[in-house]
């Protein structure tokens, strides 16, 4: 693929470190590339408890700290002062972080002051990100607390391949129990990523749209990434174009299966493409960031577990906001500081270009 030019780096905005009051409800979060910023991700934890191969090396361990989750908090309502509509829950391993259900209160308490006094004329969306190891029992309580939906990662519908793939024994069950658990409780749709590797678990595509069909979920299938730790421990997966399972071959099997018929996009900035099969039965997504990259619809900025403002995934440095919180900083001086920080965010990624350059963090560190 031939080299694309480099990203027009924005000139710096003058840093308003006085910022009045006012400045909190100034207009919709934006970057220089006109894009609004509108979905927040949160970590909440770095740890862990699957060492999944085609993201950990399974000999790390934690890197980075955690934050009370009074400062997330924090964080989150400044966020929301900006027009952040979608809050994501995500690590590390979320369901891990002690307090993470009276969290997700919080939040929900939050989006029903931002809705009385008219700062924010939108629902705030809580949704978090789990492996499913823990959420059986953690299901119902979230949802009381106020989860509006959830989103599992499971690489593979048999056990045998499951276990492989996270290096935990008897994983499948426990996170077939949570997905039934959330479904249950009523966080849905439950929506099922899947991460293809060619040669690991690409042969299960068509079990995961049996599995979509059987359970009631949503299956997306998500390209991998070049965002795994480093590593030359045996089974751990090294990311080449060559393992990317791409969208159109995802799309050609499930069709060869049984027709597919395309599902109009929720909304513009949607990442995946859907369909469902010729009966109306089971939904599919595939999530294509390397075949078929939407960096012109990203609406996201992430905070890491250590209160690290990321603008891209693929991005080579973060920004210090837990920084600024210990300064003493006013919630007028943090939005300010994150306007200046999210209006440069990365035009887009580069992946599988000349030069391309791996992140300052890995997925798990960063949070999915
Ligand atoms: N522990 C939670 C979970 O398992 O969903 C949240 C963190 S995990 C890092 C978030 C998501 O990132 C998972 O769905 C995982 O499959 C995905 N992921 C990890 N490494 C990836 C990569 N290199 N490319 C694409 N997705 C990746």
């Amino acid at each position: 693929m031939a080299s694309a030019p480099l990203i027009s780096i924005a000139p710096p905005l003058p840093f308003v470190a006085g910022a009045s009051h006012a400045d909190l409800g100034e207009g919709r979060l934006r970057d220089s590339h006109g894009r609004a910023i509108t979905d927040l991700r949160i970590s909440v934890t770095d740890r862990c408890n699957y060492k999944c191969v085609y993201c950990r090396t399974g000999e790390e361990d934690v890197q980075f700290t955690e934050l009370p989750i009074e400062h997330y908090l924090r964080m989150i309502r400044v966020f929301v002062s900006l027009g952040i509509e979608k809050v994501r829950i995500t690590g590390g391993e979320p369901l891990l972080r002690k307090g993470v259900v009276e969290m997700v209160a919080e939040l929900a308490r939050m989006r029903r002051a931002f809705d009385e006094d008219g700062v924010s004329a939108n629902k705030l969306d809580i949704a978090l990100t789990t492996n499913g190891h823990l959420l059986e029992k953690m299901a119902a309580p979230l949802k009381a607390a106020g989860l509006d939906r959830v989103t599992v990662s499971m690489d593979a519908v048999d056990p045998e391949t499951f276990s492989r793939i996270t290096r935990v024994p008897r994983s499948f069950d426990r996170v077939l129990a949570g997905i039934r658990a959330a479904r249950d409780a009523g966080l849905g749709p439950v929506k099922v990523n899947c991460v293809l590797l060619r040669g690991f678990n690409d042969g299960q595509i068509e079990r995961f749209a049996e599995f979509s069909r059987k359970e009631a979920v949503i299956v997306r299938f998500i390209e991998w990434m070049p965002l795994e730790e480093p590593s030359s421990a045996p089974g751990s997966r090294t990311w080449s174009p060559e393992t990317v399972v791409p969208m159109d071959e995802i799309v050609a099997r499930l069709n060869a299966w049984r027709p597919l018929v395309d599902l109009a996009p929720n909304a513009a900035s949607e990442t995946a493409r859907r369909f469902t099969f010729d009966d109306g039965i089971g939904e599919i997504g595939i999530i294509a960031p390397v075949s078929r990259p939407f960096c012109g619809h990203c609406s996201r900025v992430r905070l890491t577990s250590d209160g690290k403002i990321r603008t891209c995934l693929f991005s080579q440095t973060d920004h210090d906001l837990e920084k600024k919180i210990a300064q003493g900083k006013s919630d007028a001086e943090l939005a300010a500081y994150i306007r200046h920080i999210v209006f440069r965010k990365e035009a887009r990624h580069h992946i599988g270009e000349a030069g391309f350059l791996k992140p300052s963090r890995n997925m798990v560190h960063i949070g999915g």
